[in-house]
Protein backbone atom coordinates (compact mmCIF):
# COMPACT_ATOMS: atom_id res chain seq x y z
CA UNK A 1 0.00 0.00 0.00
CA UNK A 2 2.89 2.36 0.71
CA UNK A 3 4.85 2.08 -2.21
CA UNK A 4 1.17 2.64 -4.17
CA UNK A 5 0.64 5.96 -2.56
CA UNK A 6 4.28 6.82 -3.14
CA UNK A 7 3.98 5.78 -6.61
CA UNK A 8 1.09 8.32 -6.73
CA UNK A 9 2.41 11.01 -5.05
CA UNK A 10 5.08 10.73 -7.56
CA UNK A 11 2.85 10.79 -10.21
CA UNK A 12 1.45 14.21 -9.20
CA UNK A 13 4.48 15.19 -8.12
CA UNK A 14 5.66 14.78 -12.27
CA UNK A 15 2.31 16.26 -13.12
CA UNK A 16 2.68 19.45 -11.38
CA UNK A 17 6.08 19.54 -13.13
CA UNK A 18 4.93 19.28 -16.25
CA UNK A 19 2.71 22.02 -16.11
CA UNK A 20 4.81 24.71 -14.64
CA UNK A 21 6.78 24.05 -17.61
CA UNK A 22 4.14 24.46 -20.20
CA UNK A 23 3.37 27.45 -18.96
CA UNK A 24 7.42 28.96 -18.69
CA UNK A 25 7.60 28.05 -22.40
CA UNK A 26 4.16 28.97 -24.13
CA UNK A 27 4.24 30.68 -27.17
CA UNK A 28 4.42 34.03 -27.32
CA UNK A 29 0.66 35.80 -27.84
CA UNK A 30 0.24 38.29 -30.93
CA UNK A 31 -3.40 39.90 -30.42
CA UNK A 32 -5.11 41.38 -33.67
CA UNK A 33 -7.70 44.15 -33.11
CA UNK A 34 -10.33 44.73 -35.60
CA UNK A 35 -11.48 48.31 -36.39
CA UNK A 36 -14.72 48.41 -38.54
CA UNK A 37 -15.90 51.54 -40.21
CA UNK A 38 -19.04 49.29 -42.21
CA UNK A 39 -21.04 46.51 -41.47
CA UNK A 40 -19.34 42.92 -40.98
CA UNK A 41 -21.52 39.82 -40.94
CA UNK A 42 -21.04 37.25 -38.44
CA UNK A 43 -19.94 34.04 -40.34
CA UNK A 44 -17.18 36.47 -42.11
CA UNK A 45 -15.84 37.11 -39.17
CA UNK A 46 -15.66 33.99 -37.63
CA UNK A 47 -14.19 32.37 -40.30
CA UNK A 48 -11.75 35.34 -40.89
CA UNK A 49 -10.42 33.90 -37.54
CA UNK A 50 -10.17 30.68 -38.03
CA UNK A 51 -8.70 30.86 -41.23
CA UNK A 52 -6.24 33.68 -39.76
CA UNK A 53 -5.31 31.05 -36.62
CA UNK A 54 -4.87 27.84 -39.05
CA UNK A 55 -2.09 30.24 -41.02
CA UNK A 56 -0.02 31.85 -38.51
CA UNK A 57 0.20 28.74 -36.01
CA UNK A 58 3.07 27.66 -37.93
CA UNK A 59 4.85 30.70 -36.89
CA UNK A 60 5.73 29.98 -33.43
CA UNK A 61 2.82 32.12 -31.94
CA UNK A 62 -0.57 32.01 -29.98
CA UNK A 63 -3.01 34.71 -31.73
CA UNK A 64 -5.88 36.20 -30.12
CA UNK A 65 -8.56 38.08 -33.29
CA UNK A 66 -10.71 40.30 -31.40
CA UNK A 67 -13.32 43.50 -32.45
CA UNK A 68 -11.15 46.41 -30.62
CA UNK A 69 -14.41 47.26 -28.53
CA UNK A 70 -14.33 44.43 -27.10
CA UNK A 71 -10.60 45.64 -25.86
CA UNK A 72 -10.49 47.22 -22.50
CA UNK A 73 -8.99 50.97 -22.41
CA UNK A 74 -6.47 49.92 -19.91
CA UNK A 75 -5.66 46.75 -21.51
CA UNK A 76 -1.91 46.10 -22.33
CA UNK A 77 -1.30 44.05 -24.34
CA UNK A 78 2.19 41.57 -25.35
CA UNK A 79 2.17 42.12 -28.63
CA UNK A 80 -0.73 44.06 -30.98
CA UNK A 81 -0.84 44.65 -34.45
CA UNK A 82 -4.23 46.92 -34.85
CA UNK A 83 -6.32 46.33 -38.28
CA UNK A 84 -8.67 48.65 -39.80
CA UNK A 85 -11.52 46.86 -41.84
CA UNK A 86 -12.60 49.66 -44.89
CA UNK A 87 -16.13 49.37 -46.36
CA UNK A 88 -18.34 46.53 -46.25
CA UNK A 89 -17.28 43.31 -44.66
CA UNK A 90 -20.20 41.06 -45.85
CA UNK A 91 -21.21 39.55 -49.63
CA UNK A 92 -23.94 41.99 -51.60
CA UNK A 93 -26.17 40.37 -54.52
CA UNK A 94 -24.64 42.60 -57.31
CA UNK A 95 -22.03 44.44 -57.59
CA UNK A 96 -21.73 46.98 -59.75
CA UNK A 97 -18.97 48.20 -62.36
CA UNK A 98 -16.26 49.62 -60.20
CA UNK A 99 -12.46 49.63 -60.79
CA UNK A 100 -10.85 46.53 -59.67
CA UNK A 101 -7.33 47.92 -59.31
CA UNK A 102 -5.49 48.73 -56.32
CA UNK A 103 -4.29 46.96 -53.43
CA UNK A 104 -6.30 44.50 -51.14
CA UNK A 105 -4.68 45.83 -47.97
CA UNK A 106 -1.82 47.34 -46.65
CA UNK A 107 0.30 48.39 -43.71
CA UNK A 108 2.30 51.35 -42.81
CA UNK A 109 5.75 52.27 -42.33
CA UNK A 110 7.92 55.22 -41.43
CA UNK A 111 11.27 56.09 -42.70
CA UNK A 112 11.10 52.27 -43.93
CA UNK A 113 10.39 50.41 -40.74
CA UNK A 114 6.91 48.81 -40.85
CA UNK A 115 4.64 49.71 -38.43
CA UNK A 116 1.91 47.50 -36.56
CA UNK A 117 -0.99 48.58 -38.46
CA UNK A 118 -2.70 47.30 -41.42
CA UNK A 119 -5.53 48.49 -43.67
CA UNK A 120 -8.03 45.95 -45.04
CA UNK A 121 -10.51 46.36 -48.44
CA UNK A 122 -13.69 44.86 -47.75
CA UNK A 123 -14.94 45.92 -50.68
CA UNK A 124 -12.13 44.81 -53.17
CA UNK A 125 -11.94 41.93 -51.28
CA UNK A 126 -16.20 40.74 -51.22
CA UNK A 127 -15.66 42.15 -55.36
CA UNK A 128 -12.73 39.83 -55.81
CA UNK A 129 -14.33 36.98 -54.11
CA UNK A 130 -17.77 37.45 -56.33
CA UNK A 131 -15.81 36.49 -59.61
CA UNK A 132 -14.66 33.25 -58.05
CA UNK A 133 -17.45 31.80 -56.30
CA UNK A 134 -19.68 29.31 -57.88
CA UNK A 135 -23.53 29.01 -57.76
CA UNK A 136 -23.12 26.03 -55.35
CA UNK A 137 -20.62 28.55 -53.09
CA UNK A 138 -22.76 31.38 -53.40
CA UNK A 139 -24.65 29.86 -50.49
CA UNK A 140 -21.91 30.34 -48.31
CA UNK A 141 -20.46 33.23 -49.84
CA UNK A 142 -19.95 35.07 -46.45
CA UNK A 143 -18.22 32.47 -45.23
CA UNK A 144 -15.54 32.34 -48.41
CA UNK A 145 -15.38 36.16 -48.20
CA UNK A 146 -14.10 35.64 -44.23
CA UNK A 147 -11.72 32.93 -45.78
CA UNK A 148 -10.68 35.72 -47.97
CA UNK A 149 -9.96 38.03 -45.76
CA UNK A 150 -8.20 35.93 -43.64
CA UNK A 151 -5.42 35.14 -46.08
CA UNK A 152 -4.83 39.14 -47.22
CA UNK A 153 -4.64 39.47 -43.53
CA UNK A 154 -2.35 36.70 -42.78
CA UNK A 155 -0.47 38.15 -45.80
CA UNK A 156 0.04 41.36 -44.47
CA UNK A 157 1.24 39.88 -40.80
CA UNK A 158 3.93 38.67 -42.41
CA UNK A 159 4.96 42.15 -44.01
CA UNK A 160 4.56 43.65 -40.16
CA UNK A 161 6.12 40.55 -38.07
CA UNK A 162 9.05 39.91 -40.62
CA UNK A 163 9.55 43.93 -40.58
CA UNK A 164 9.87 43.73 -44.69
CA UNK A 165 8.39 44.85 -47.69
CA UNK A 166 9.58 42.13 -49.39
CA UNK A 167 7.86 39.71 -51.51
CA UNK A 168 7.95 35.29 -51.86
CA UNK A 169 7.41 33.85 -55.01
CA UNK A 170 4.18 31.80 -56.08
CA UNK A 171 3.36 29.06 -53.33
CA UNK A 172 3.91 31.12 -50.36
CA UNK A 173 1.35 33.17 -49.07
CA UNK A 174 4.03 35.91 -49.26
CA UNK A 175 3.55 36.08 -52.75
CA UNK A 176 3.13 39.94 -54.13
CA UNK A 177 -0.29 39.24 -55.55
CA UNK A 178 -3.11 36.63 -55.11
CA UNK A 179 -5.74 35.62 -57.58
CA UNK A 180 -9.56 35.92 -56.65
CA UNK A 181 -9.59 31.36 -57.26
CA UNK A 182 -6.41 31.77 -54.10
CA UNK A 183 -9.06 33.45 -52.01
CA UNK A 184 -11.53 31.25 -51.49
CA UNK A 185 -9.56 27.99 -52.54
CA UNK A 186 -10.16 24.89 -50.50
CA UNK A 187 -6.41 24.49 -51.05
CA UNK A 188 -4.17 25.44 -48.08
CA UNK A 189 -2.40 28.20 -48.33
CA UNK A 190 0.59 29.16 -46.05
CA UNK A 191 4.22 30.52 -45.43
CA UNK A 192 7.20 28.21 -46.30
CA UNK A 193 10.35 28.12 -44.46
CA UNK A 194 11.88 31.09 -45.83
CA UNK A 195 8.77 33.55 -44.51
CA UNK A 196 8.83 31.39 -41.11
CA UNK A 197 12.60 31.76 -40.59
CA UNK A 198 11.57 36.00 -41.24
CA UNK A 199 8.86 35.56 -38.65
CA UNK A 200 10.45 34.26 -35.81
CA UNK A 201 9.33 35.91 -32.38
ZN1 LIG B 1 2.73 42.40 -49.73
Amino acid sequence: MRSMLTAFALGLCTFTALAVETSVTAPPLLTVLLSVDGRVSDPALAELKSELNDIMRDTGRRLDVRLRQQAAPDESFEDVVLVKLRGTCAMQRDYPFMDERGPLAWSHSTDGAILPFAEVSCDRIARSVSTALTVFEQRQADKYLGRALGRVLAHELYHILGKTHEHNTDGSIAKPAISAKQLISDKKLGFDVRDLNRMLP
